[in-house]
């Protein structure tokens, strides 16, 4: 029996009801990409959906590449489709291409024709859309509609053997040009495209439409429940009639609300056009909202999955804040990430009363809220320490706990520290700060019976590694670049990426790997980049900052 803790969304409600019904003994569901780029954070919604709802229903879900248009697939993006699924952790029950379909697709072109239902049109692209009318006025039939079956069977067998130019002809459904639906005014199934097939090579050169592939497909399949997104809502009533038509498994197409999102750009077509004109570093740039642009900047699968589930599936287009999946990214990496000290914009500390030459070792707890993850981590103190530049203020203002003349804050896990002043360059720029320890303060043996407001984070100069910390922003500078007025390129905010190339990190972090999550204190969620530097220093990305700054960003331009 399955407990509900949640109400149903809609198309559980669907599969529910079928499976009740017998309408179907099992469910089959499939993720059809088309092999034309990056998964990214779109795709993982329907993902989720499609593999969560046949897990849920105890049933299976295909990989299908959808790869009807041999012009943009490249096998590339098939690889990188495959990689990104696994590490969402899906696993397919069958790897199928539209393309192994080929044969089959042309047998139920030539049944079609055979009934009558399809006919070869000389008409070339213009005189068609010209000829389609439009909603409120019907269409005007081709000439070519009423060829006899031998006359349209020996010329689909031309083109298909390569006697025509690309645009010369076309086979289309015959069905009815004063349709109120657009769709059904004589769809196009096939046309000619002398081109190079990433798996089928030069074996075709007419290729079938995607209406006329992918229900046939989810047919072949013996797909019960066809879950694609609400644009397609129009092309239902064309992926029945092929079914009805064919007379083959009667596979059924729902549609849902695809995902957008703040602040982001999701069709494939503008993100290729980001990677192409060097907006970004790749498509797995880490500000992309491809998967492999989230893996790299730290994002885990389980946060994604989260995210999905947490915004469920609507019927209406919506858009959802971005700070949604940052805040299930934070709530992840909270539970998990090891803590460590980071200085990202150093000014050095001496502690004039701590012996030089002399070092210890402090203890630093690896993760507060997973005290089983592995306790503690060693932390080298020594007498100059990096700190962050911004942690000094030369005149105290009010209600500053960090470092001033006369101040006093704990240096996190050690000890706590009286600040005594600073050394200025001729320029007035602070070079060096200084302070006195106070003994018998060290962190987990302190008796002294101080307390202070203020705990600031430090490396050992001695013992700190170099590193480049890049620090990342919305790629766009508006809530919705997608349907602003213009190029969306226009909206690109220039200052998305800050790159620190002066850092210092603690010395456990050079055996860091890119699968690592760490929490820098006080500085946010970091994770190690696949590559160093130019200088070889070790990289590492914010995931995601401790809070939601924008939102206070924006409160504060709201005032
Ligand atoms: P894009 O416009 O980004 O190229 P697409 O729909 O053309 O997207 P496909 O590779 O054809 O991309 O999509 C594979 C599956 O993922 C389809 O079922 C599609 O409906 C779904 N999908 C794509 N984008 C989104 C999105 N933003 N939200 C939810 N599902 C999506
Ligand atoms: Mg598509």
């Amino acid at each position: 029996m399955m407990i509900e803790e949640k109400s149903l969304n809609f198309l559980e409600e669907i599969i529910e009801e079928d499976l009740k019904a017998g309408k179907h003994v099992s469910i089959h569901t499939r993720f059809p990409p088309e092999p034309n780029g990056y998964l990214h954070i779109g795709h993982a919604k329907s993902i989720c959906l499609n593999f969560g709802l046949a897990d849920k229903y105890g049933g299976k879900t295909n990989l299908r590449f959808d790869d009807t248009n041999p012009i943009t697939e490249e096998a590339e993006y098939v690889e990188s489709i495959k990689a990104d699924l696994h590490w969402l952790g899906f696993d397919w029950e069958e790897e199928r291409f539209a393309s192994d379909y080929f044969d089959t697709l042309y047998d139920f072109a030539i049944e079609l024709i055979r009934k009558g239902l399809a006919y070869v049109d000389d008409s070339s692209s213009d005189e068609i859309a010209a000829t389609k009318g439009s909603p409120t006025v019907p269409g005007i039939e081709s000439p070519f509609r009423n060829r006899s079956v031998e006359e349209n069977l020996s010329l689909f067998a031309e083109m298909k053997n390569g006697k025509y130019q690309d645009g010369e002809k076309v086979l289309r459904a015959k069905i009815d040009m004063s349709s109120p639906n657009m769709h059904m005014r004589d769809p196009i199934m096939y046309r000619i495209r002398h081109a190079h097939h990433h798996r089928t090579g030069d074996k075709w050169c007419i290729y079938p439409m995607y209406d006329f592939a992918h229900g046939q497909s989810d047919s072949i399949e013996k797909i019960s429940h066809s879950i694609c997104t609400l644009e397609f809502e129009v092309h239902r009533p064309l992926y029945n009639w092929y079914i009805e038509k064919l007379e083959i498994f009667p596979s059924h197409q729902y549609e849902f609300a695809r995902l957008n999102m703040t602040y982001t750009v999701m069709s494939k077509r503008k993100l290729l056009q980001l990677v192409n004109e060097n907006y970004v570093d790749g498509w797995d740039d880490p500000r992309m909202p491809t998967l492999s642009g989230m893996r790299r900047r730290g994002y885990r699968p389980v946060a994604i999955r989260n995210f999905c589930d947490r915004i469920g599936v609507q019927r209406r287009e919506n858009i959802i804040d971005v700070g949604l999946l940052e805040f299930c990214v934070r709530e992840d990496l909270n539970q998990i990430a090891l803590r460590r000290m980071a200085v990202l914009d150093p000014i050095k500390l001496i502690i004039t009363n701590y012996p030089e030459g002399r070092s210890e070792i402090v203890m630093g707890e690896n993760n507060p809220e997973a005290p089983d993850q592995g306790g503690f981590r060693e932390i080298p103190f020594s007498r100059e320490l990096w700190i962050e530049a911004e942690d000094y203020m030369e005149v105290a203002a009010k209600k500053w706990f960090r470092l001033a003349p006369g101040n006093k804050v704990r240096l996190k896990n050690a000890y706590i520290v009286e600040c005594t002043g600073s050394k200025k360059d001729e320029n007035g720029k602070v070079t060096e700060v200084y302070c006195t320890y106070i003994e018998g303060t060290r962190s987990g043996q302190d008796n002294s019976g101080l307390s202070v407001k203020g705990t600031i984070h430090w490396i050992s100069v001695d013992h700190a590694v170099p590193a480049e910390i890049r620090l990342y922003d919305r790629l766009f500078k508006v809530e919705n670049p997608g349907v602003e007025e213009g190029d969306f390129k226009d909206y690109i905010n220039p200052d998305s990426l800050q790159i620190l190339t002066n850092a210092w990190v603690e010395p456990s972090l050079t055996a860091a790997n890119p699968d690592d999550h760490y929490q820098f204190i006080r500085k946010g969620y970091f994770s190690l980049d696949s590559n160093k530097n130019a200088d070889g220093k070790l990289v590492f990305n914010r995931t995601v900052t401790l809070k939601d700054a924008w939102a206070k960003e924006v409160t504060k331009t709201k005032k």
